[in-house]
């Protein structure tokens, strides 16, 4: 009997490792290699970072390890880094409750500290928090691309602490470009009745993320709709941000809904340069400015029927090109409407242009940056990824909300040397979708081959509420709204699909 419960009992010791290996703690996204005890922990005791990054990195750890830990923060000690590193990646060793770090950059610290707030765990056994304890972990880790962005939309429903919270997920996640559409909420000084009245996307308000965002390591990009979508409005909602209370602007759009800019009157790229150098600013000057362009439709005046609409549109963007590169910046554009719908090469993919738009690839610049979105799932290949990339342009693939598609396609555009990935949220920026949304979108910027596991769905999702509620820390949030990712559990309101563009 002794003998065959020793037998179970090495059988279960064999076995064992992998059962506590399974409840390890995890990363987001996952490191490119690491290993961390699910058991062996200590009290952390102090964070030494080896670095080149100069007093910035000391300052950003002291006080971020003061806001994290409060008065249980561990001391820092800081050490000349003199190793080789890439910008943002970092190790971080952790023995006995002693925290290791190096990185040659601020960006790496970062991250590295990011993580370990991921791993570190207050001290159990007590009632209040009174101490922090770390696993022995051993973390070596890169980005598979420089280029990591999220794209956000601001609607008037949507709160300055919607849009926080979400920087600050996208630099705990290692993203370091957030693009913010205004849909009607930027308040502009050069035209103030361009958009709704009383937007909350302000002047004051931008400089506000833009210093939190800075400080987290992310570049804030703006965006104006240059050609369609110039409605700032979703088009199932019926609603335009201009025209349903400034009717006097009608000629700067297409009598059609006003969906389109009017692209021949030469008042449309007055207003549109001016409302850029206003955003330029309010941005803070960022290297990039996100110009849309997709699902315009066609023209419905006399003026832009009248001439072959592809020369009027390469004369638009090139203008508006030209203009961001004098000011240091550079333009990104969605792709579909320069791809031909019908194309059999495009099949399955997003191609909305017609002949005469699709026409005006030839004539773009080059320097733009083509931001091609396909929100389906797994694809054999990526035909128009590649078909932009060969064309000479900088391609950021954008996904949306598929999980498996997002991780696809940030394992293509690693494969294909792609400059980068941009995840789009539309409309679908909250609920369990954002935490899908977030976290597979790190793993697909980060990794070359995605690790961050989908298959504990719930486990997946409290992972990532824990870290949304550590944001919320942060952000000395208090109200209920602002919790978790939906606004309520129940929705009490009897007619709740009429109020809801779909
Ligand atoms: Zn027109």
């Amino acid at each position: 009997m002794k003998r065959m419960l020793l037998t179970v009992a090495m059988a279960l010791a064999m076995t064992a490792p992998s059962f506590a290996e399974s409840y390890a703690p995890t990363i987001c996204p996952a490191p490119a290699e690491c290993r961390i005890s699910a058991t062996d922990y200590s009290p952390m005791k102090s964070v030494v970072i080896e670095t080149s990054g100069g007093s910035g990195a000391q300052e950003w750890a002291s006080s971020h390890l003061r806001l994290w830990y409060g008065e249980h923060a561990p001391e820092i000690r800081m050490k000349r880094f003199r190793g080789d590193m890439a910008p943002d990646a970092y190790t971080l060793d952790i023995t006995g409750g002693e925290v290791r770090i190096a990185a040659s950059t601020l960006g790496g610290v970062r991250n590295a500290l990011h993580s370990l707030r991921q791993i570190a765990i207050p001290s159990r056994g007590t009632m209040t928090v009174q101490g922090w304890s770390v696993p022995e972990a051993e973390v070596k880790d890169c980005p598979a691309m420089g280029f990591r962005g999220v794209h956000l939309c601001w609607f008037p429903e949507t709160e300055a602490a919607d849009i926080e919270r979400m920087i600050r997920l996208a630099a705990y996640y290692k993203i370091n470009y957030v693009v913010i559409e205004s849909w009607g909420t930027f308040r502009s000084d050069v035209a103030p009745w361009f958009g709704w009245p009383d937007g909350r996307m302000t002047k004051e308000e931008l400089k506000r993320l833009r210093d939190i965002a800075g400080d987290l390591g992310v570049c804030l990009i703006p965006q104006l709709n240059v050609f369609g979508h110039a409605s700032g409005s979703r088009i199932r909602s019926g609603k335009h941000a201009v025209l349903d209370f400034a009717p006097q602007y009608q000629p700067l759009f297409e009598p059609e809904g006003g969906w389109n800019w009017c692209l021949s009157n030469p008042e449309t790229l007055k207003l549109q340069l001016a409302l850029i150098s206003e955003m330029l600013d309010a941005f803070g000057n960022p290297p990039f400015f996100h110009i849309g362009c997709d699902e315009a439709e066609a023209p419905s005046c006399p003026d832009c029927i009248a001439v072959p609409y592809h020369e009027l549109v390469v004369r638009h963007l090139t203008a508006i090109s030209d203009y961001l590169k004098s000011k240091g910046s550079r333009a990104m554009m969605w792709h579909d409407m320069l791809l031909e719908r019908g194309d059999q090469r495009w099949k399955g993919f997003y191609a909305n242009g017609t002949e005469y738009t699709a026409k005006a690839l030839e004539g773009l610049p080059r320097d733009i940056v083509i931001c091609d979105w396909f929100y389906g799932p797994v694809a054999d290949s990526y035909p128009t990824l590649d078909f932009f990339n060969h064309q000479g342009f900088d391609v950021l693939s954008c996904p949306w909300d598929n999980i498996q598609g997002i991780r696809a396609q940030g394992r293509y555009a690693s494969s294909a040397g792609l400059f980068g990935v941009l995840g789009t949220t539309w409309h679908h920026a909250y609920g369990t979708k954002l935490a899908e949304m977030f976290s597979q979108l790190a793993e697909a910027c980060w990794n070359r081959d995605p690790k961050f596991s989908t298959s504990g769905y719930n486990s997946m999702l409290l992972r990532v509420a824990t870290h949304l509620r550590q944001i919320g820390w942060d952000m000395k949030q208090t109200e209920y709204r602002h919790t978790g990712w939906y606004d309520y559990q129940v929705i009490t309101e009897p007619d709740a699909d009429r109020t809801l563009a779909p």
